[in-house]
């Protein structure tokens, strides 16, 4: 098998395996290979370069779960401005859960999230960083993300 860094003609990324390099081209030559996220089947091979930052530059904290964790993940949402002591130590506490029980992932997070939910990678708890645009497509395709406010440490 080959894996290629696919990528639609609305830029989004994702991941393919085929057969080989004449299977894929005779694939996409079918209309076989789709995007995940918008279904476009204009699919041309991405580069091969490590993950390079989403284009926007917005960024939220984002934990998923993966599809197997018993409980659904939980969804916080606070003003950011002025949130109250009772509220911010229960989001350290959130945090620090995290922190325990999830593989951190850093920008790959959506990326990975869908490799977890595609049975292509280990299914476990992951954190880190997506876009807003990200956490959307994932939720789009069923894949269950939380996005949590990212206090600071209770120790910090
Ligand atoms: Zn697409």
């Amino acid at each position: 098998m080959i894996h290629y860094s696919l990528v639609c003609r609305q830029t989004h990324e994702f991941d393919g395996w085929f057969a080989s390099s004449a299977a894929f081209d005779q694939q996409v030559a079918s209309g076989l290979v789709e995007c995940p996220v918008c279904a476009d089947r204009g699919i041309t091979r991405g580069l091969m370069a490590p993950n390079v930052p989403a284009k926007s530059n917005r960024r939220a904290d984002v934990v998923a779960v993966a599809p197997s964790a018993p409980e659904p993940a939980q969804s916080v949402a606070v003003a950011g401005a002025a949130i109250p002591d009772q509220v911010r130590s229960a989001l350290q506490k959130i945090r620090a859960e995290i922190e325990r029980n999830a593989d951190y992932v850093g920008p790959d997070f959506a990326d990975e999230a869908r490799r977890i939910h595609n049975g292509e990678s280990d299914r476990r708890a992951i954190y880190g960083e997506a876009t807003p645009e990200q956490a959307e497509a994932l939720a789009d395709d069923g894949i269950a993300v939380a996005q949590i406010p990212w206090v600071s440490r209770a120790d910090s």
